[in-house]
């Protein structure tokens, strides 16, 4: 019978020449801690930190201070009752999240949501939802690009969690497409009409998934259509959230998450 200490030697001695590789930069791993991701990569994951608003996880410019609700949040509550981000969509993680989207990096879903995973602990640790529901593509886009990120990371979280994912409660019935061109309030209106459940829930607490929250209008209206067809409390747990002031620009920012969600 080999022991277990021979097994490490074998394997201390395989990765001596192939050594494990991270799988954002391919440099090897080293001494990280992640079983997917090198420390330099990680180290450039900026997380979102205190003070910023536990409804809609916006982080303040401010330099100390308590959490508290922001002033959108405030004048226009939103129907899910808080928001965690694995980190702020800047550096590293805006990088990460474009391989994942843009290249077909598929591997990078367990890291991400394992990243995902651990804010959500930190932030909410006792909530659990009954479901998980990623924000839907229309299908036209989903066509195009063969597969939803929002899933791979909501299936992700259910598998390490437990928890069971639906991917067809939400669905997305108008494309993104034809919110080129419209104000903000059009955008609002017409986004509005973009969702809809394919079947009544009965009180149930959904975690709702997607990969970047900007202004929050996408969760915004998914959570009002998950509360009108009977969901309980809503929750949002995304990749990353940008700043409102980022240095991209709201219409980068915009035209970076809309183009390609
Ligand atoms: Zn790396
Ligand atoms: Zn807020």
């Amino acid at each position: 019978m080999i022991g277990s200490g021979f097994r490490t030697e074998v394997k201390d001695c395989f990765d001596l020449f192939f050594p494990p590789l991270c799988l954002l930069c391919h440099a090897p791993r080293g001494k990280s801690l992640d079983p997917s991701l090198c420390s330099c990569c990680l180290d450039g994951f900026l997380p979102v930190t205190s003070p910023c608003c536990p409804r809609c996880a916006l982080p303040f410019a401010t330099i100390g201070g308590n959490d508290h609700v922001c002033g959108e949040c405030l004048l226009q509550p939103p129907d899910f009752a808080w928001t965690v981000a694995a980190g702020l969509y800047e550096e590293a993680l805006r990088h990460a999240i474009h391989r994942f989207k843009f290249d077909g990096r598929l591997n990078l879903d367990r890291p991400l949501a394992r990243l995902l995973e651990t804010a959500w602990q930190r932030t909410a640790p006792a909530w659990l939802p009954d479901l998980i529901v990623p924000v839907p593509l229309h299908p036209h886009r989903l066509g195009q690009r063969t597969y939803n990120q929002a899933l791979l990371i909501a299936r992700e979280l259910g598998r390490s969690r437990q928890l069971p994912v639906d991917p067809h409660l939400l669905a997305r019935i108008l494309p993104t497409v034809a919110q080129a061109g419209l104000t903000a309030r059009e955008r609002h209106k017409n986004l509005r009409g973009a969702f809809a459940l394919t079947r009544p829930l009965a009180g149930e607490k959904v975690l709702l998934i997607d990969d970047v929250m900007t202004t929050g209008t996408t969760a915004r209206i998914c959570a009002t259509v998950l509360h009108s067809g009977g969901a309980g409390e809503v929750g949002v747990a995304v990749l990353a959230r940008a700043r409102r002031n980022s240095m991209l620009g709201l219409e980068t920012l915009r035209s970076e998450v809309e183009e390609i969600s």
